[in-house]
């Protein structure tokens, strides 16, 4: 195939690399500093001519902007697997026939530390029930803790990849990383 571009790399990145207004309301104020090196990198990405492919949010999705900041306990249910399937499903396809045409998928860029899109950590605690009348909620949301699994959407990504002998890499960002995506990548 005629290929008018000068490269064929493409990466894939979720959703709020592009579109932060869909994290959970007021995380972007308390991670500010992310925030901003998040806009670096994608400015970077298209500055060395890497095609972008936007991940949907499971999260925006399923719940909207006015869910609450949830555990990957929350989000572990056979719907919102199967959402996430459904809403992959599309990608998936693309990414073969990229594949197919010599297209390279240099990578997948997930978020550390999501329920829904950490590669190599999420938060995980004891979070359920009502909070209006819960006499425990301080020792509840004293349950988070960060630990090192991928969130759920993540895993999903994974089954589907091997399920299709795609061998693409996911890179986990976060704060420790952000700076060394190109060299992490090889760009
Ligand atoms: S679910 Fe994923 S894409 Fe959506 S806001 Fe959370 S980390 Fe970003």
């Amino acid at each position: 195939m005629e290929n008018l571009n000068c490269n064929k790399k493409i990466i894939l990145v979720c959703h709020c690399f592009l579109n932060c207004k869909s994290k959970v309301e007021n995380f972007n104020e308390y991670n500010k500093n992310f925030e901003e090196k998040k806009k670096n990198l994608i400015m970077n990405l298209i500055k060395n001519d890497i095609g972008i492919i936007q991940l949907p949010c499971p999260e925006m999705k399923i719940y909207g902007c006015r869910r609450w900041g949830h555990v990957k306990e929350q989000f572990d249910t056979p719907h919102f697997r199967d959402m996430s399937r459904e809403m992959l499903n599309p990608v998936l396809n693309e990414i073969r026939d990229y594949s197919k045409n010599g297209f390279n998928i240099i990578g997948i860029l997930g978020v550390n530390g999501s329920p829904s899109c950490g590669v190599n950590l999420t938060c995980s605690g004891k979070w359920y029930g009502e909070f209006s009348h819960n006499h425990n909620l301080n020792d509840m949301l004293a349950s988070l803790e960060m630990v090192e699994e991928s969130g759920v959407f993540i895993e999903e990504i994974k089954g589907l990849l091997e399920e299709n002998n795609l061998n693409i890499p996911i890179v986990g960002v976060d704060t420790s990383n952000i700076d060394n995506i190109h060299q992490i990548l090889d760009i």
